[in-house]
């Protein structure tokens, strides 16, 4: 990474500008942790509520940004099923996830890798095939038209049961859905990863990859359950390992990825401000950590908007960047051959023409 110093300046974006311009090149990542339902800009919210004849229980886009400050994750999450109301038809889905890749592009976005909620779309009566047709009819021209290579991550609601999620996945599996992993996410304190043991273990036998969400409020305990009883090769979040030195040891020996989400944390109090963030002592301990925005339509910024802001609070040093950008590529589900070229047109930023 010598080539780096000096390198290439992530681009400087007002914080919570509503949208951020970017002037210049940002550097090429993989977004790990994205929930597509979480790309849902207030705009497109009202866009989709007209087109689908939905009244929302806000008078204006004013009003609905003031609902974005939460206390914690479920004030979040209230706000974020209400409004996946206005997601109807293959259409909505789709123009979502356009939106979203669009914007990832302009970010840096070079490979995401995207979590959706099946089971938040089912229990209000969307079909499976409505909401998974919807996302993977853009995902799969996705490189030709965003130059952003992508897979669909089926993510599973934790704070339902497991009998629930095994049900979704079987229609999944029926469907032959083109997803790549599961994951688990939702209200994590109460529901431990042991709880869906038995869907994680059906996952592996169909050849998916393992992700979950741990350790962003629930204890340590919960990291070290996703990886002992659900097998996961990669762990959401995961900030709250930094209270176990043992469990830091053993990540960092393992080289596990943590997909770390600094503005969402802020935004949902998992930290009380961006400069309190783990992140430089996690980086600091070794491990193997990315930036990546969550809920960018929730939480004041994209991957870019996240990069920023860390820089201007801890001024990350270039090593650091192209670190946390190069670990983004490694800890993937791409293809050794999709890894390779990134990390060259990562490496090859510097490199004359
Ligand atoms: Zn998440």
């Amino acid at each position: 990474m010598d080539n780096f110093a000096g390198g290439t300046a992530v681009p400087e974006t007002e914080p919570d500008a509503a949208e951020p311009e970017v002037s210049s090149k940002p550097l090429p990542v993989a977004e790990l942790h994205l929930h597509i339902e979480g790309t849902l800009q207030p705009e497109l919210i009202f866009a989709l509520a007209e087109r689908n004849g939905i009244t929302l229980p806000y008078s204006g886009l004013d009003e609905l940004r003031a609902r974005y400050e939460f206390t914690d994750l479920q004030s979040f999450l209230d706000l974020y099923y209400a409004n996946m109301a206005v997601l109807q038809t293959e259409q909505d889905f789709a123009d979502m996830t356009r939106a979203y890749l669009e914007r990832a592009a302009a970010a840096g976005v070079r490979h995401a890798e995207i979590m959706m909620d099946p089971q938040a779309h089912t229990s209000r009566g969307i079909p499976l095939e409505t909401c998974v047709n919807g996302v993977a009819s853009v995902l799969a021209t996705s490189q030709e038209e965003f130059g952003i290579s992508t897979l669909l991550i089926a993510a599973f609601l934790r704070d339902l049961s497991e009998e629930s999620a095994l049900e979704v996945f079987d229609g999944l599996m029926a469907m032959n859905a083109p997803i790549a992993a599961v994951g688990l996410d939702s209200a994590e304190v109460g529901n431990p990863p042991s709880k869906f043991e038995r869907l994680y273990a059906k996952a592996r036998e169909a050849g998916l990859r393992l992700t979950a969400h741990a350790g962003e409020e629930g204890p340590p305990s919960y990291i070290v359950e996703a990886l002992d009883i659900l097998g996961v090769e990669r762990i959401d979040h995961g900030i709250r390992c930094m209270e176990d030195p043992d469990l830091v040891e053993r990540l960092v020996d393992a080289r596990i990825p943590l997909t770390v989400c600094p503005l969402s944390n802020v935004r949902l109090r998992a930290v009380d401000t961006l400069a309190d963030h783990p992140l430089p002592a996690m980086l600091a301990a070794g491990l193997n950590v990315s930036v990546n925005s969550d809920d960018p339509a929730y939480f004041g910024g994209y991957v870019d908007d996240n990069f920023s802001q860390l820089d201007a609070v801890f001024e990350l040093s270039d090593f650091d960047k192209a670190r946390l950008a190069a670990n983004s590529i490694h800890s993937s589900f791409a293809s050794e051959e999709r890894k390779s070229e990134l990390l060259a047109e990562l490496n090859g930023l510097e490199a004359p023409q």
